[in-house]
This record gives structure tokens, C-alpha cells and sequence, in this order.
């Protein structure tokens, strides 16, 4: 159903922006990336996120990670660092530990959530980065995990940095307590000006929602990409390209830029094996084409 009061528009290559590399800037120049999540049986869903932040721009990459999987990430990941942290039964522990790097640490964007699970503790984690004076980029279970918080679409009105939410039609359903709405459009564009988010609602067309109430639809892309992990890449571009643009920009970019990489990756690799990995593999040949 489509409401007639919408601003739609489609992205193309036109309203796409890819970040100019300042000449002479130096890594922090290009954002510092903490991504957070990873769990026992999860962890490559924090190490492709982190790949794709780096080879997506970042200055820098860190992975914030529960201790138990600390030695899997390392293994890993090269030029991206890690940070290991406490953990119960390989999922996330303490929410302080996690706050207090980030308030020591000089990060610049944030991404949260990719196989993170679910529990009391990692609720209060998502919860306390909703105070976090940066950016943010809530994925997966960082959504399942915002879900819980009661009034947390007043929480997130109340941020002043951006705040980029990325579900599924699955984990929307979950943050807005309905089933699959046939308003779908018009609940997403009420949905970002209600929590003042960038909401990218994932499917074969995904819908971009901003917070003043403008609808772009992504339709590039392939069904190659319906298979794990290809959410945690976009996840790691978003994360990376908030650093460089205006939200709105990198939301725009990021979801173009991943769709795009995919399409190469399904040329190089066919729709049946595409794998989130050569999604990330596909990315500078995305950007380089697209710049
Ligand atoms: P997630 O569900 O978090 O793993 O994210 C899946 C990613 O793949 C999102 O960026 C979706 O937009 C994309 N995707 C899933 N299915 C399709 C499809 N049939 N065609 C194009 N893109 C898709
Ligand atoms: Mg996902």
C-alpha cells in the first residue's frame, strides 16, 4: 500500500556519495570503528562486520568481544584490533567494562549487536550505549536487545548523535510489536521521525526511512544475498562510512555500495554460492567503480 503524502525516491548511482580520502589525513582522519558483538558460535559475525568496516574506509578498527571468542577474533582479523571482555557461558557480562573503553578509547562511530544473543546483561549493554555521545549502528540482536528496553523509542529520540537501525522484516516486527504491517512504508517513515533514526528495513527491496520523513527504496542487489552474514557486512560499511558523510549519505551510500558489491560478487560467483565473505571481497571493486 502506498500513501500518497510520501516522499519516495530510488537510489541510484546519481544520489550516491563515496568519500574523498583527504590527501593528508591520517588514520583517525578516517573514524575509528568499535564494533561490538560476537558470541561462542557467533564470532564470525563481529570479524566480517569488522572486515567490512576496514576495507569499506575506517582509519581504524576495533572489536569488542567477549574474552571467550577473543583468540578466534585475533585469528582472524589483521589489521583490525581487538578488545576482549568479560563474559558468562561466551556471551557478553558487563555492560560497564564495555562503557568504560569506549569513554577511554578514541572511537569515532559504533556499531552494536551481530551475534550478540540475548539476555539480561546484554539488554543493559544496548541500553547504556543508547548514552554514548557517538554514532551508532544497531544491528541484529542489538535490535532484539533494544526490543526490550521499555520506551526505548524515547531513548532513542533523546540522542544527539546519529543513530542508524538496521532490521530485518523479521527484527522490525519484533521492535514494533506487530506483525508484518501491510503499511509497511508508512510505519517505517513513522517509525524513524517518531525515534529520530535512520531506519534501513532489510528485505530484496529495502527501505530507507529518515528521520524528516523521506522514503528511498534500494533495487539492486541479488537473491545470492539472502544467506548469513550479509547483514553484518552492511553493518561494518554503515559503521565506516558514517565517519566520512552526512548520515543520510552514508545510510544511502552504504546500502547502494553493499547491494552493488553483491551484484559483483554474484557475477564472479553465481546467486547459488555468494557467501557474505565475498561480499567483503567485492567492495573495493564496488568502490572503485562507483567513484
Ligand atoms: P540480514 O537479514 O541481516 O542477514 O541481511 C540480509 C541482507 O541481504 C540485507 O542487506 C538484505 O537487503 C539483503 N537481501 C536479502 N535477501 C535479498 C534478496 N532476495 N535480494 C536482494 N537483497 C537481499
Ligand atoms: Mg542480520
Amino acid at each position: 500500500k502506498y500513501a500518497e503524502d510520501i516522499k519516495r525516491y530510488i537510489l541510484t548511482k546519481d544520489i550516491i556519495k563515496l568519500p574523498k580520502r583527504e590527501k593528508t589525513g591520517h588514520k583517525y582522519t578516517f573514524g575509528h570503528v568499535a564494533v561490538i558483538g560476537g558470541s561462542v558460535g557467533k564470532s564470525g559475525a563481529v570479524i566480517m562486520a569488522s572486515k567490512s568496516a576496514s576495507v569499506s574506509g575506517a582509519g581504524l578498527v576495533t572489536a569488542i568481544v567477549p574474552s571467550s571468542i577473543n583468540q578466534i577474533v585475533e585469528t582472524n582479523l589483521i589489521e583490525e584490533m581487538s578488545i576482549p571482555v568479560s563474559d558468562k557461558d561466551g556471551i557478553f557480562s558487563s555492560s560497564e567494562e564495555i562503557i568504560n573503553i569506549l569513554k577511554n578509547g578514541k572511537f569515532s562511530s559504533i556499531v552494536v549487536g551481530m551475534g550478540m544473543s540475548v539476555n539480561e546483561n546484554t539488554t543493559e549493554i544496548v541500553k547504556s550505549l543508547l548514552n554514548i555521545d557517538k554514532p551508532i549502528v544497531i544491528d541484529a540482536d542489538g535490535l532484539n536487545n533494544l526490543a526490550k528496553i521499555e520506551n526505548y523509542e524515547i531513548l532513542l529520540k533523546e540522542r544527539e548523535k546519529p543513530t542508524v537501525l538496521t532490521p530485518h522484516i523479521g527484527e522490525f516486527q519484533r521492535l514494533i510489536k506487530r506483525e508484518i504491517p501491510e503499511d509497511l512504508e508508512e510505519i517505517a517513515k513513522d517509525f524513524a521521525i517518531k525515534t529520530n533514526s535512520y531506519l534501513v528495513l532489510k528485505s530484496a527491496r529495502t527501505i530507507i526511512a529518515t528521520p524528516d520523513g523521506k522514503v528511498y527504496y534500494n533495487i539492486i542487489g541479488n537473491a545470492g544475498m539472502a544467506t548469513a552474514g550479509t547483514g553484518d557486512v552492511l553493518a561494518g560499511m554503515l559503521g565506516a562510512l558514517i565517519n566520512r558523510l552526512l548520515t543520510e549519505e552514508a545510510v544511502k551510500t552504504a546500502v547502494y555500495l553493499h547491494s552493488f558489491a553483491g551484484d559483483l560478487a554474484k557475477l564472479a560467483k553465481s546467486e547459488e554460492s555468494l557467501k557474505a565473505t565475498a561480499i567483503i571481497e567485492f567492495i573495493p571493486q564496488a568502490i572503485k567503480q562507483l567513484s
